[in-house]
């Protein structure tokens, strides 16, 4: 294997690439438009697309693709050839600027949420020079974001960028007030830790539900799971070794700064994180870990799964989103910093985002929403679907004495004035931290651990940047008509302690104390996916974003209903997959062995034999063969009389008919699975799906 930095971002057309092959003032123009976030001029447009197309061919590649990410949550792309015809029947590869900076795409296909029909069929995609163009399979892929002829989002990135810019926008007008005048910029940087599942191939070939659903539909938990702790950080398994060896080269030669690897609580369960970048392109190199973890998987005979709960009874995965805000200038905004003055510039950006998620914990909810997600959020393994912050005893101390006007005597006293004295020095060990917390304060960012494992990190960090950048617009527009900052500040602190304290919470999050707690403090809890997405059209939900200019309310509309639509037809998917396999495989099977059993009585019986255990399993699984029946004909009364109205009508259906209908079904057919010869059994079990690989 070449070594890491040979290897890292050779398939990037990056910085250094760029800097190389460009005309000083090309290169200068374009850095220009990336630092200012303005639009590309065609002229510089054509020399970057000339220089990015010959770089391609060297490299071997054939095609372009404008790369993208429609709300169905995976990446879009269509290839086209560089080729163009000449006279006289030759070809040259050609490669324009107007083509590098705007693709039409006929998606009609991709879901728009209703968005698309009132305009053309077509969108068109652009540029987001933001994030570097790179090559993947012999095709130049090119970042951009995807919208209607309209001008409305179609996809993830575009209100993800346009987050960014409120942002930062807001939190430069704070920095100004700070004194900071050489901040021009702000960006949210995010660095998401990636959870997985391996299984073998030939295992999961073997299971429709894997196969269609992405997870276990049926399965009785195995006589050992994760409870004695041992496979958490444990030594890492010889091909699992190799698929990680394989998937960090891959991830460097594009770029994506793969970092720690570990195994994660659940047996077969792993885990990747990057070192953390701008929040979109952690959002693009997101989109290719995943894409890359399951094409390495299939080299290794493995299959990566990505789903949130693939098997009941053991800890499913998420995203960790690792999320801060750093200035053009490389300072994060949210170091606390040692004079006083940058502790009263870190004590104001942790209240705003304190008071974000207490007025938006709705939104941060919804945003994490999927069916998937449902397994997890409330499991007690995952954070729960109640959002609060963690922020430490010593910090939440802190923000105590300061909002009683006390003096704190943590480890040093100190009297606390925001603007007069620093923070005292708290402890930032990572040992500490509440792994329950959805929302926590890890020394110098904040972890929102809910996000699901499948998921774009978009969405969360849209809802993110904007509900910061609103609370930093109200303290920006307070402050600034204030003639003693150094007062007003303090006040301001002290009074959004005050309002938004109840979103604090340090304890346990998984006891069921917390639940009814979190109640009396007048905080949400959505337990599913059809109580969270309604919220994105709630009054003061639309106001925020359209304030922003992040998302309008018809954006908003067609993101909760494409949200609900994807619930209603997962679920669906799921029940069908069900009905297959329990009316093709698991009765049948246990029929015939009953058979087999039943026969064996007879000839024992017939040999003179005194035996009863066989009459009484016979009967056990005969009784539990006929529930199993008549569930699935429940099942299937269930699915035939879904609504096709409207999204929600559908997700609410799914909700409240189909899931617990499909419950009772995998009841019957786990408890013939404990019963039934493995002989019968017409697929690998969960024993061998999560300690089988080696
Ligand atoms: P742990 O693994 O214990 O949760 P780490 O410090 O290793 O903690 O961080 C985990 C993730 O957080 C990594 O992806 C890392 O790059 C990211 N991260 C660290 N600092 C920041 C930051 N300031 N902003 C965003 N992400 C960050
Ligand atoms: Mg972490």
């Amino acid at each position: 294997m070449a070594g890491m930095e040979e290897i890292f971002g050779i398939n990037v057309f990056n910085d250094s690439v760029m800097r190389q092959r460009l005309p000083k003032e090309t290169y200068r123009a374009l850095h220009k438009t990336i630092d200012e976030g303005r639009r590309l001029d065609l002229e510089v447009a054509s020399v970057v697309a000339n220089a990015m197309k010959d770089w391609a061919l060297e490299r071997g590649a054939t095609h372009y693709t404008h790369w993208f990410q429609p709300l169905n949550s995976v990446t879009a792309e269509k290839h086209d050839a560089f080729i163009s015809p000449l006279p006289g029947g030759a070809v040259i590869q050609e490669f324009s600027g107007k083509e590098l900076v705007r693709g039409e795409a006929d998606a009609s296909s991709l879901p728009n949420g209703g968005l698309r029909s009132t305009f053309e069929a077509r969108g068109y995609t652009a540029w987001d020079p933001t994030s570097y163009a790179f090559i993947k399979d012999r095709v130049l892929c090119i970042p951009t974001a995807y919208c209607s002829y309209g001008g409305e989002a179609l996809d993830k990135k575009t209100p993800l960028l346009r987050s960014m810019e409120a942002l930062s926008r807001q939190a430069v007008r704070i920095l100004h007030l700070f004194g900071r005048m050489d901040a021009t910029r702000v960006t949210p940087t995010v660095g998401p830790e990636q959870e997985y599942f391996l299984v073998d191939k030939d295992l999961f070939d073997r299971r429709s539900d894997l196969i269609f659903a992405g997870r276990t539909l049926f399965g009785s938990k195995p006589p050992k799971g994760q409870e004695l702790g041992d496979h958490f950080f444990g030594t890492i398994q010889t091909r699992v070794q190799a698929f990680m060896a394989d998937l960090n080269e891959e991830l460097w030669k594009l770029g994506v700064l793969a970092k720690t690897e570990h195994n994660e609580t659940a047996p077969a369960q792993h885990e990747m994180a990057p070192i953390y970048s701008i929040a979109s392109v952690a959002c693009d190199h997101n989109q290719i870990t995943m894409e890359m973890m399951k094409k390495v998987a299939l080299r290794h005979n493995l299959v990566c799964l990505l789903a949130e709960k693939p098997f009941e009874g053991v800890n499913g995965s998420g995203k960790h989103n690792n999320w801060s805000m750093f200035t053009n200038t490389g300072y994060n905004l949210l170091e606390p910093g040692d004079s006083p003055h940058e502790s009263a510039q870190f004590l104001l950006f942790l209240t705003s985002v304190i008071k974000a998620v207490d007025e938006y914990q709705d939104l941060l909810r919804a945003s994490v929403a999927s069916a998937g997600n449902d397994h997890r959020l409330g499991g007690c393994e995952a954070p729960p679907a109640i959002i609060s912050i963690f922020l430490g005893d010593e910090l939440t101390e802190i923000l105590e004495a300061l909002e009683a006007g006390a003096i704190y005597s943590g480890r040093e006293k100190t009297d606390m004035t925001v603007g007069v004295h620093a923070l005292p020095k708290f402890p930032r060990d990572t040992t500490d931290r509440n792994r329950t917390s959805p929302f926590a304060f890890t020394g110098n960012k904040f972890e929102f651990r809910s996000l699901g494992s499948s998921a774009s990190v978009s969405d969360a960090n849209v809802v993110l940047n904007t509900a910061v950048a609103e609370s930093l617009r109200q303290f920006a527009d307070e402050l600034e008509k204030s003639d003693d900052f150094r007062k007003k500040l303090h006040d301001l602190i002290v009074r959004n302690i005050h309002e938004h304290k109840r979103i604090i919470f340090n304890g346990n999050n998984y006891s069921p104390d917390w639940i009814t707690e979190a109640e009396k403090r007048g905080l949400l809890s959505l337990p599913t996916t059809v109580d969270a997405l309604p919220v994105y059209t709630a009054e003061k939900n639309i106001r925020l974003f359209e304030t922003h200019k992040v998302l309008s309310g018809s954006e908003l509309r067609s993101r909760r209903d494409i949200g609900l639509d994807s619930y209603a037809k997962m679920i669906n998917i799921e029940a069908e997959t069900m009905l297959m396999m329990s009316r093709r495989q698991i009765l049948p099977s246990v029929l015939r062995y009953a058979g087999e059993l039943s026969a064996s009585c007879t000839n024992l019986k017939a040999a003179g034999a005194s035996l009863h255990c066989g009459s009484d399993l016979l009967d056990e699984l005969c009784s539990e063969t006929d529930n199993l029946k008549n569930r699935i004909d429940s099942l299937a009364k269930v699915i035939a009389r879904k609504p096709d109205t409207d999204p929600e009508t559908a997700a609410f259906y799914a909700r409240g008919e189909v899931l617990p209908a499909m419950k009772v079904l995998r009841e019957s057919a786990d408890h013939l699975e404990r019963i039934t010869d493995r002989a019968f059994w017409p697929f690998p079990t969960y024993d061998e799906l999560l300690f089988s690989v080696q």
